[in-house]
């Protein structure tokens, strides 16, 4: 049989995989199109525990969307995505059917999933903390205080301690996204999605943006899915990186080695394009 078909099927990849058989997230035979337009047909890949991967590829072919799809923010059209094993929005049932799992069932899963978008998405009529401690109280069931005091933390380790009472509008875009992945990280995910995220900033803005999730890289075993054109932080942070094209992994290596030596024409001039 064909291991990398089945659930749960044990990766080689990664650094902190644990050897139990199941890779932080799997794709198996995933599909998704909007209307007559097939995005994803057939994917399939394994993320490890800890492990950070860079999905790289031209505009429009799928990124974005596999992180949509983890995110339950899309419908898949076919196949499975499972977390830990753990069945994401379908699973098969005793007779190899495909069902839709209860939304009560989805949310359990989707919890452990974070993510960070291009526009920041910051509650507008919240200051920087009750951004910030909102899902923690409301849906991780912290009291006030807990999730405060965790939230001035979060605020600290991005550099903004001292902005905690402001409102969104008042910080600069780098600022805005340096809160977002604070609201993110607080709801303590096993999976942080990042899509382009400084892509809606200003040049000089872009550094500190960067830096605060080099950290969080460095200091955390978070499992990373990150979407952007910025290739030397990609080099910097990411374990692996996939080459997409019209929803296809055409290429996939360590980042030197794709950066360096791309081996697929595609590849070869998709770098040289944005490098
Ligand atoms: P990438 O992130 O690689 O640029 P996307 O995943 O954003 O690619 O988009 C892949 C394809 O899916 C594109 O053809 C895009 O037009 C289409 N698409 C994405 N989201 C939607 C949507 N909500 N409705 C219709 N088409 C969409």
């Amino acid at each position: 049989p064909d291991l990398s078909k089945q659930s749960g099927a044990a990766v080689q990849t990664g650094p902190d995989f644990d050897g139990n058989g199941r890779p932080r997230i799997a794709f198996e035979d995933v599909s998704k199109q909007f209307g007559k337009n097939v995005v994803l047909n057939d994917l399939n890949f394994n993320v490890a525990k800890g492990e950070r991967v860079t999905l790289i590829g031209p505009s429009g072919s799928g990124k974005t969307t596999i992180l949509r799809l983890l995110m339950t923010l899309e419908e898949l059209s076919g196949g499975f995505i499972y977390v830990d094993g753990d069945p994401l929005t379908h699973r098969k049932n005793d007779a190899g059917k495909r069902v839709a799992m209860k939304p009560k069932e989805i949310s359990v899963i989707r919890k452990r999933i974070g993510m960070v978008f291009q526009q920041f998405n910051l509650f507008p009529n919240m200051s920087v903390i009750e951004n910030i401690t909102e899902a923690p109280i409301h849906v991780l069931g912290q009291s006030k205080d807990e999730a405060r005091e965790k939230a001035k933390k979060l605020l600290d380790q991005v550099g903004l301690g001292d902005r905690a009472e402001e409102h969104p509008t008042r910080l600069s875009g780098g600022q805005q996204q340096r809160v977002a992945i604070a609201r993110a990280l607080a709801m303590e995910p096993e999976i942080l999605l990042l899509d382009e995220v400084t892509s809606a900033l200003d040049p000089e803005l872009v550094g500190d943006v960067l830096g605060v999730l080099r950290d969080v890289a460095n200091s955390t075993d978070i499992t990373m899915l990150l979407v952007t054109h910025e290739m030397q932080f990609a080099r910097d942070v990411s374990h692996r990186v996939m080459m997409f094209d019209a929803g296809h992994i055409i290429e996939e290596a360590e980042p030197d080695a794709m950066f360096s030596d791309p081996q697929h024409e595609r590849t070869k001039k998709f770098l040289q394009a944005i490098l």
